[in-house]
């Protein structure tokens, strides 16, 4: 069902974050309802970010690798 929703499923990479699961589906600031996806980080870290900030691009990594 994520997948079909946004294109994005467990296993996607995104810089060198992967996607591991959908977390919840939440409004940012700007009051969008985005999905927000469970992350891993190639270090390790894992976190939550929304499908706009992973498809942007503007966050690749943790800040591991800057
Ligand atoms: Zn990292």
């Amino acid at each position: 069902m994520l997948a079909e929703k946004t294109g994005v499923f467990p296993g996607k990479k995104f810089g060198k974050w992967t996607v591991i699961e959908f977390s919840y589906s939440a409004a940012t600031e700007e009051g969008e309802v985005l999905p927000h996806l469970r992350v891993a980080c190639e270090c390790g870290t894992s976190k939550i970010l929304n499908v706009k900030v992973l498809r942007s691009g503007e966050m690749e990594s943790c800040g591991c690798s800057v």
